[in-house]
């Protein structure tokens, strides 16, 4: 089998199930909140384990927040902080290219009476920062919503440029970052960046589904999505649980031990599966300057739903759309949004890579490229 859908999710790796297969098989794991000594136990390695993730993102431990997925901290961070922040402004700033997370997050806004102010994007998925700049001085916004690394062709945000827009302009309005795509790929200092919220997810770097993180700005107030028994500082309410956090640990400290080397082994990997595919009349639609681990690729002759077909025979796994809408068979709306032309949007097919994936994989995938057009294609 060759997984070419990390961007969807990735499988645990092995560190991550044996910390799994340890919390399991432990039976009288504590409960964080209880006063025994097995609840005091757990909330002393839960503690310990929002402080190493926080070392390792540059925040502090009492700005991580446990959640479920980047899902759910996507809706804590949008709807919270709005909701606790009426006062700073009835606008918003995004981009219609955003993850579905944000997407319908802002249009529930938009009901509610915010104003949403889509940012256009260019071929290569930067958002307009001349128009951000315009909307910025014209008062009133109080929250802008990107991503870090889109998730369905790799672009990379100028995030440096909006935070010093943002500092420049307008102070008391709000920064939430999707950086999911972005962790284990790239180095992530969160007080260096100079974000209020960010979003990460677990399933995406080797971890088990069901772990997500957000980040919360130790200064910035929201209200929680979630009420209850007002654990994790009544931000996110619910029994934590210390698997689920030491699973994150785990995986994020793998990734940023490897971080380096394994992102010259997959630069490596999409320069020669560019430099391949182009011969082989295939479009490249991830820009030049996009994170290596996502390659966006429109192949001639065969739609994005049938190619994934194709490539599934010889057991080879890679998306169409991004994985939470792909079933509904529709041309990405990313690539629309970034002007690529609908037929060949129609046949984009996204491959994306980890730490696990080997230049030989990428010789196969080229090598069942060429068997497909051989033996599936109809010549006209
Ligand atoms: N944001 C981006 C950029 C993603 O790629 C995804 C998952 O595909 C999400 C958010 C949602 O993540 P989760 O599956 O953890 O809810």
């Amino acid at each position: 089998m060759i997984y070419f859908d990390n961007s969807a999710t990735t499988f645990p790796s092995e560190g991550v199930r044996s910390i799994v297969r340890e919390y399991l098989e432990d039976e009288v794991s504590g409960n964080p909140g209880s006063l025994h000594t097995l609840g005091v136990k757990a909330d002393k390695l839960y503690r310990e384990c929002q402080t190493n993730i926080a070392r390792l993102l540059g925040a502090d431990a009492d700005e991580i927040i446990f959640t479920s997925c980047a899902t759910e901290s996507a809706n804590t961070a949008i709807r919270g902080y709005v909701s606790r922040n009426k006062r700073s402004g009835n606008k918003i700033i995004s981009t219609r290219t955003e993850h579905k997370a944000t997407l319908e997050c802002l249009a529930l806004l938009e009901k509610q009476g915010f104003e949403v102010i889509y940012l256009p994007v260019d071929k290569a998925g930067k958002p307009n920062l001349g128009l951000l700049e315009e909307e910025l001085s014209k008062g009133g916004v109080a929250l802008l919503c990107f991503t870090l690394v889109n998730n369905e062709t790799g672009s990379v945000l100028p995030i440096e440029e909006i935070v010093d827009l943002r500092n420049k302009i307008s102070r008391q309005t709000a920064i939430y970052l999707d950086a999911v795509q972005a962790l284990g790929k790239m180095k992530i200092d969160l007080h260096g960046l100079g974000v209020d919220m960010c979003s990460f997810s677990g399933h995406k770097i080797h971890s088990v589904k069901g772990t997500g993180i957000l980040y919360l700005k130790s200064s910035v107030k929201i209200d929680p999505l979630i009420y209850g028994g007002g654990q994790q500082k009544n931000m996110r309410s619910g029994t934590q649980s210390l698997m689920l956090a030491k699973a994150f640990e785990k995986a994020l400290s793998e990734a940023a031990a490897s971080m380096d080397d394994s992102h010259s082994d997959i630069a490596k990997i999409n320069a020669y599966l560019r430099s391949e595919l182009v011969k082989r009349d295939a479009v490249i639609l991830s820009p030049d300057d996009a994170v290596p681990y996502v390659l966006n690729v429109s192949f001639s002759g065969f739609e994005s739903e049938t190619m994934l077909h194709c490539l599934e025979i010889y057991k080879i796994y890679v998306s169409t759309v991004s994985a939470c809408s792909s079933k509904a068979k529709k041309v990405s709306y990313v690539l629309l949004e970034s002007g690529v032309d609908r037929k060949i949007a129609a046949n984009a097919v996204r491959l994306s890579f980890s730490r696990y994936n080997t230049m030989d994989e990428a010789k196969e995938f080229i090598k069942t490229i060429d068997e497909i057009y051989d033996t599936f294609l109809v010549k006209h």
